[in-house]
Parts: structure tokens; sequence; C-alpha cells
């Protein structure tokens, strides 16, 4: 099911072609603010003067801090009268980014965002419960805004109050959700919690984003439910979610390539690199009209998938974020992805829907501690049995992970309950 064959299934030439189109108009609105005006002028960059997509790559980067050091709306390209809404990043350290949209723009992503919800079998016959946050971050009314252009029910239930969400599930037989994978987990003991299963609920898809989660998860979290989890990607920089999409293939996520040029490098050197190898996603924004962004580096790090997908749609699909480039943790001098631990703790039902890793250092040593919590229909409290999983923990940890890491085994509910983007790692090393 397509929300627009033509566009959707279009051939290489025709997409690079639309795309080099669209990347110079970009660039021409680009170099009306005074951000990429000044950048331009200094890298000698002609508005309209690309030829060829593969150009791109002689354009400068734009990184998270240029976005903050032109706050507020020195990155913007159109007179103050043309905006009709504002979003900020979800950023936690220093100024936010702020990103801007026309009523074109806002249209335009509702559009996207239902292509996003179709790819998966989603119809106006479906009623969608939205359960996050609404407001500044983007993925409240992103979805919201595509669910009813698709025609689709929207429950803007947003995060949070558990017990309402449930009863807004049962009595208006909500068959699709949008929710983060940690609140899910989470979610779903409140369900359990109140003798209910989560799979007798009849929600048949959810879509999972916002939040770097594993393969494992995923598995984990449509059997606990009883559906089919879709993986969305998204960030604010290029509007939020409805970037890239996995369709009924549910096989990596399609880029929609008639609104984003991604590339992928070398987080080092900033080279590009071929199709298929493994490196930091950089997209340019070529279909917004209030704030162009070109070769903005994500930090999030991925593959393109370079082989056609099965579903017919010719857009290139990346493969499930690893890490951000900015949270690899280098533990005692050895690479770690906090995604590579959780893909270890899923594997065991023994393990509930919470985990934290904490670093500490100690004699110039680093130690790194996983706050684990047990899942209650497994946990009978015998210490024997806590010893042995702890061990067959550290054991498959470490054989991945190489450093060796200390377990602490927690009932369920001990650790802060994530609704919104989960808090995964405490770092306590003074580095
Ligand atoms: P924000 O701009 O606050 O919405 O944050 C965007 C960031 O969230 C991205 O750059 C990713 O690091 C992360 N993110 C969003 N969706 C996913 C996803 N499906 N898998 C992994 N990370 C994601
Ligand atoms: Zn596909």
């Amino acid at each position: 099911m397509y929300w627009n064959r033509e566009i959707e299934t279009a051939g290489r030439n025709e997409i690079e072609k639309l795309q080099l189109d669209r990347l110079n108009r970009a660039i021409e609105g680009a170099s009306k603010t005074s951000y990429y005006g000044k950048i331009f002028r200094e890298n000698g960059v002609n508005a309209s003067g690309i030829k060829s997509i593969k150009e791109l790559s002689l354009l400068p980067f734009t990184t998270k801090n240029d976005l903050r050091l032109s706050y507020p709306d020195g990155m913007v390209a159109v007179a103050r009268g043309e905006i009709v809404r504002m979003h900020a990043s979800s950023g936690t350290t220093g100024k936010p980014t702020v990103i801007f949209y026309t009523a074109r723009d806002i249209s335009e992503w509702a559009d996207l965002v239902a292509r996003c919800m179709t790819a998966t079998g989603t119809t106006r016959d479906d009623v969608f419960q939205n359960m996050m946050s609404y407001g500044l971050f983007t993925g409240g009314l992103g979805l919201h805004y595509g669910a009813e252009r698709l025609g689709a029910m929207v429950i803007p239930s947003a995060t949070g109050n558990s017990l309402r969400q449930i009863q807004l599930i049962q009595d208006f037989r909500t068959s699709v959700i949008h929710i983060t994978p940690s609140y899910s987990l989470h979610l779903v003991e409140v369900i359990e919690q109140n003798g209910i299963n989560p799979c007798d609920l009849g929600i048949k898809k959810a879509y999972l984003g916002a939040e770097p989660y594993s393969e494992e998860t995923r598995t984990k979290i449509e059997n606990q439910w009883g559906l089919d989890a879709y993986n969305s990607y998204g960030l604010s920089e290029m509007n939020g979610p409805g970037v890239a999409f996995e369709c009924e293939n549910k096989d990596g996520m399609h880029v929609w390539e008639d609104f984003y040029i991604p590339e992928i490098i070398n987080p080092d050197t900033g080279e590009t690199l071929p199709d298929g190898e493994e490196g930091e996603l950089v997209l340019t924004h070529i279909n917004r009209e209030a704030m162009p962004i070109i070769r903005y580096r994500t930090r999030d790090l991925t593959r393109i998938i370079p082989e056609p997908c099965g579903c017919g749609r010719t857009h290139r699909r990346i493969e499930r974020i690893k890490g951000r480039t900015d949270d690899m943790l280098i533990v005692g001098g050895v690479n770690v992805f906090p995604s590579q631990i959780e893909s270890v703790l899923m594997k065991f039902p023994e393990v509930g829907n919470n985990y934290q890793i904490v670093l500490d250092r100690q004699n110039n040593l680093d130690r790194i501690n996983i706050k684990v919590e047990l899942y209650s229909k497994m946990f009978h409290g015998e210490l024997k049995e806590l010893k042995a999983l702890n061990q067959r923990l550290v054991e498959e940890l470490r054989a991945l992970i190489v450093v060796n890491p200390r377990i602490e085994l927690l009932e369920p509910g001990s650790l802060p309950p994530s609704t919104g983007k989960a808090v995964r790692v405490i770092d306590n090393r003074k580095i």
C-alpha cells in the first residue's frame, strides 16, 4: 500500500533529478539566512550553482553547535510573517536548538508522516493513540498531524498517566500506538499489575522511536503486546519524526529521499563513505522553506542498506541506529555502546523492563555497573537462582563488550520509570 506510489517508487535518475532541483532551491533559501550567507561567502559556495548531487560533498557541514550559535533565528530563510510554528530539540545541555516551519512545511511534513504510516499498513479505519510528549518536542505533534492527514482517528493521550492510557485503549479499541520503547516496557508492567494481559487489548501496531533501542527490545515489545513494531527515526533539526521509517517488511528504514539527502561519513575525517559502510549519518533537508539545513551532522551511527527493498519502494534504507558518536562509552579504553549492553540484557527472559548503566572510576580504573530490574513473573527471590543469573549475565556481557561488568539485580520497579526518552547512562567519572 502506497501513499504516493509515483514518488515512493521513482527510479534513481528521477529521484536524483528532483533532489538536485530541490537542493539548489535549498541552497538559494539558505544563502538568504545570516548564518549560511556568511558561511557560503567564506567557502565560495555559489547559490544554485550545484550541477550534480555528488557536488554536495563540497559544501560545509552544519553541526548542533552551529544551530546554537545562530540561536534564535540565524538560520531562518523567510519573513517572520511566513512562520506558523516552532519546535525545539530535547537536548539537555546548553541552549535548545529551535526549528521553524511555514504553513507549507507543516503540510508537507504531515504528508510525509501519512506516507510512513501507510507504508506499515495503517489506514483511516485505525484508531491511533499517540503516547508521545506534545509540546516543543516534535514527536507528539509530528505524528498527530500525519495521522490526521491519513484520516485515522487520533487519541492525543501524550505521555504518562498509564492508567488513563489503558482505559483509553480499552474504551476506544486503539489499534496503533506511538510510544518510546522505554515507556512501552514500563506501560506493559502497569498493565500486567492490573491483571490484564497486554495481548488481550488488541493493539496491532506500534511505532517505536525517539531513542536508540536494540532488535532484541523490539522483539520483546512485539511479544509483550502481540503486535508488529516498526522503527521510526527522526530528529527535530530535520522536522522531527518521518525522516526514515520502516515499511511492512520491518527490515531497515526508508529515508524519504524527496525530502532528505542522506550521506554516511567517517566521523573522524568527514570523508563520504560508500553505501553499505557504517559511519555517521549526515542529512540535508531539501524540502523546507522556513529553515533549510545543509549537511547536518546527526551524530547517529548507521549504514545505508544498498540492496533494494522487497516492498518496491526505491528510497534507500538505513539500518537501526547503533548509537551516537557522542554516546559511545570508553570504559577502560574499550569502546562500548549502550545498545550492545541492551541487546544482551533483553535476551534474558528473567530480565525485566528497565536497566541503567552507571560508570565510576576507582583508583584510576573504570568500572561499569549495570543495574537490572528483574521480571516479576520470573522472580522467586531465591538467592541461588539470583547468583546464577548474575553470573550468566556477567559472562555474556564480558564476551561481547570485553570489560568486566558488575551486575546489580533489582526488584521490579526499583529504577525510575521513563515516559519519554530514557536516561540509560550515568557517568560519575570525573574525566
Ligand atoms: P530530538 O531532536 O530531540 O527529537 O532527538 C533526535 C535524536 O533521537 C536522533 O538524532 C537520534 O539520536 C535519536 N533517535 C530518534 N529516533 C530514533 C530511533 N528510531 N532509533 C535510535 N535513535 C533515535
Ligand atoms: Zn520497504
